[in-house]
């Protein structure tokens, strides 16, 4: 594994007038007590996807703070992420057979890595990638494990869960998003913290909305017209063809409506630029539907353009960890029109804060709703902003995170 270079500085003071005097206060007084505790993420990729995202943010929070908080990515060749990748399919509940020679190499990669683990107070384990690096650690007492799941495993294919859940169960305590999501023959102690944005990060910051649309101009959208977007990676469960079918459903209707589909090529998903064609092919060559990857230059800055600049965010999931770009949105005052599934229904109120849907009919139907009426759209962006406010802001994510590496709260998950 190697060390994500952390180069963003952050200021926890910076967030007391989003969250308010006495949260900023209650963060103050739970830094003190993890102040000088060693903590190390490990995930799969620095760039693309919502762990590293989340990363990117909250490992210079934390060093703000004073806790020394470091940042690993695994080191693998192509074909472990050829498996990890059918691992999360099958943990979001397709069937999947794994050879013996994919465990293998699975496990071979997780022992490699360990060899390089540095010391640390609370290593915090994402997602199946990094499961098996505790197995594999010299002295795995030395510290705290915690494996965070990001992912739905309502509908987990038995086998393969199977295969990791003795790996999980090593750890000291795993995180979930929802309870809904924990496995019901886990034994182990769970905690619930769903995942958070950074209101100050380039992707969410302030922006006027005239540099929003000047950016969208330069990408030749144009921002006079309407605009629906989904930002996601090019993946069969954000369900990119759907989205495109129910564009198609609102253009009977709103002729000038235009489509921009955003999805970075992340490194550990192997599908990114077969799905990106298929969704190309998709399109078929309409004028009004636009398909952009970072290889285009649509970074951060270019995301939080779009999504300010759009009418409705969409993200038609059929599967869904949490799924950040809701948050995004919502955070932006931009209604979200998103799939009923997974850590979404806890996002969005239905018919408050956004709508929930389950095909592109519904999803095309409550578009045009939102289109037509700018009150609704106000109305809802308040709600949801409110909310994203309240739960899914960064400092939570903070304060969960400063709750376990402080060693008084650690010896009621770790037994020690
Ligand atoms: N993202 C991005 N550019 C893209 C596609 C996605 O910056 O082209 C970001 C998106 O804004 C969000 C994250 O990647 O912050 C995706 O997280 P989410 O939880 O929505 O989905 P995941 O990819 O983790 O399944």
């Amino acid at each position: 594994m190697h060390a994500v270079p952390i180069t963003a500085t952050k200021r926890l003071a910076d967030y007391a007038k989003v969250i308010g005097d006495e949260r900023y206060e209650e963060l103050r007084t739970l830094a003190k007590a993890a102040k000088g505790r060693t903590m190390l993420h490990i995930n799969a990729t620095a760039y693309g996807g919502g762990v590293a995202e989340i990363l990117q943010n909250l490992v210079p929070l934390l060093r703000d703070v004073g806790v020394d908080a470091h940042w690993a990515v695994l080191d693998a060749p192509a074909a472990f992420y050829d498996i990890t990748k059918k691992i999360h399919n099958a943990l979001q509940g397709m069937k999947l057979d794994l050879s013996d020679a994919e465990k293998k190499l699975f496990l071979d990669v997780a022992r490699e890595n360990a060899a390089q683990l540095t010391d640390a107070d609370v290593v915090l384990a994402h997602d199946p990638q990094a499961v098996a690096l505790r197995h594999f650690a010299k002295d795995p007492k030395r510290a705290s494990w915690v494996w965070r799941c990001h992912i739905d495993l309502t509908a987990a294919h038995q086998p393969v869960w199977e295969f990791l859940r003795p790996f999980v169960e090593e750890h000291d305590a795993s995180i979930w998003t929802m309870p809904q999501f924990v496995r019901p023959d886990l034994k182990q102690k769970v905690l619930i913290q769903a995942p958070t944005i950074d209101p100050f990060s380039v992707k969410n910051q302030d922006m006027p909305i005239d540099e929003a649309r000047e950016v969208v101009r330069k990408f030749r959208v144009d921002p006079a017209r309407p605009i629906l977007l989904q930002v996601s990676r090019f993946d069969p469960w954000k369900d990119p063809l759907g989205v495109i079918d129910a564009y198609r459903l609102v253009k009977k209707e709103v002729r000038e409506v235009q489509l921009v589909m955003i999805g970075s090529l992340a490194d550990d998903d192997p599908e990114g630029q077969e799905y990106l064609d298929r969704t190309k092919e998709h399109a078929g060559g309409d004028p009004d539907v636009f398909l952009f990857t970072n290889l285009d230059g649509v970074k951060d800055r270019e995301v939080n353009a779009f999504q300010r600049a759009s009418e409705v965010v969409i993200q038609k999931s059929l599967r869904e960890g949490f799924g950040l770009v809701v948050a995004e949105g919502l955070w932006k005052g931009i209604p979200v029109v998103a799939g009923k599934v997974g850590g979404i229904v806890i996002q969005i109120e239905d018919g408050v804060s956004g709508y929930l849907v389950t095909s592109s009919e519904e999803c095309a139907a409550r578009s045009l709703d939102l289109l037509r009426d700018p009150a609704l759209r106000k109305r809802m962006a308040q709600a949801g902003r409110e909310h994203v406010r309240q739960n899914f802001l960064i400092t939570r994510d903070l304060r969960d995170q400063l709750q376990l590496v402080a060693p008084v709260a650690r010896a009621s998950y770790a037994g020690r």
